[in-house]
């Protein structure tokens, strides 16, 4: 079957309500941790923003929220503080929806819908590049230069990429790649159901860093946003994030003394109980998967051995 016929037919099973009715009798097999980034407005086209993978559009963000709403059952990460600390049982499908980087869309688009379906989030947000403004930096180098040269970066000692990266102008505050303002920060953080947490000053790559230049990026962040938001951070998310990869046994260190209770990888997966609470699986949301495609994978795809209850 081609790739648009299943799309096709899985759209046709959304809209006669298949996939609700299939998950009503599903447990899910750990938490559903889904990782957006930016949320950009229906009206930018396709390919109008560089690495727009990253940009999911307004109308598609709504339809996952509604199967959120419907199909399953959304935590907070204090939902599944109390599930540890307190042994108050999660539902039979949790689900958390995450952000990681700090675009301002997320106040300006996406806030509003999480609202309107009373949808608590929580969002992992570089301060440096907000307090700077400047774009991040794999934004900046991956317009101008290709995805190859962001690559290049990746690759770099932490000495080397932040030499290169002192080189960066200012952002255009028109750009839907903008970060969030600390103000603007301090505005989404005091909203119902938003946590804020840490992704590090500046983006690095932890694991090519010293330990001590780890600990700058990480606590550094933290106060960041304690200051800017009077809430500490107690959650993280790992830039780039593969386990074994772009962290190491020194970052967990670091985010243990940070007083960080949960930390998330891009490690594909439900996170499941078994996992180390500073390690996290999540699922990677690209800009085009549809609420269909995302109902269809929580349902079967993601994990073909689910519970029937
Ligand atoms: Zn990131």
């Amino acid at each position: 079957m081609t790739t648009a016929l299943a799309a096709i037919i899985k759209q046709g099973l959304r809209s006669v309500g298949y996939y609700r009715r299939a998950l009503a009798h599903m447990s899910l097999p750990g938490v559903a941790v889904l990782c957006y980034h930016g949320i950009r407005d229906d009206d930018r086209a396709s390919g109008t923003i560089p690495l727009d993978y990253l940009h999911m559009p307004a109308s598609t963000f709504e339809g996952h929220c509604r199967i959120i709403r419907e199909c399953c059952d959304p935590i907070s990460l204090d939902d599944w503080r109390a599930a540890l600390n307190a042994g108050v049982p999660l539902p039979k499908r949790p689900v958390l929806i995450t952000f990681d980087d700090g675009y301002r869309s997320v106040l300006t688009n996406a806030a509003p819908i999480l609202a309107a379906h009373s949808l608590p989030a929580t969002v992992f947000v570089c301060t440096g590049p907000m307090r700077t403004r400047q774009l991040l930096w794999f934004d900046y180098v991956g317009a101008r230069d290709g995805d190859a040269v962001v690559q290049a970066w990746k690759d770099r000692d932490y000495e080397s990429w932040s030499n290169a990266y002192s080189e960066m102008p200012r952002i255009d505050e028109g750009d839907p790649r903008a970060l969030m303002t600390p103000d603007e920060l301090a505005t989404l953080a005091a909203m119902s159901g938003i946590e804020i947490g840490g992704h590090t000053v500046r983006h690095p790559i932890l694991a090519r860093a010293s330990a001590s230049d780890q600990r700058w990026e990480i606590e550094q962040n933290c106060r960041d946003i304690e200051q800017w938001t009077g809430k500490p951070a107690r959650a993280f998310a790992y830039p780039n994030g593969r386990p074994g990869v772009d962290y190491n046994a020194d970052t967990l260190a670091i985010l243990r003394d940070a007083g960080v209770d949960m930390a998330f990888t891009t490690r594909s997966s439900f996170a499941q109980a078994d996992e180390p609470c500073l390690e996290r699986s999540r699922f990677f949301m690209l800009s085009d998967t549809s609420d269909a495609e995302l109902a269809h994978r929580l349902a079967y795809s993601w994990s073909p051995e689910l519970m029937r209850a």
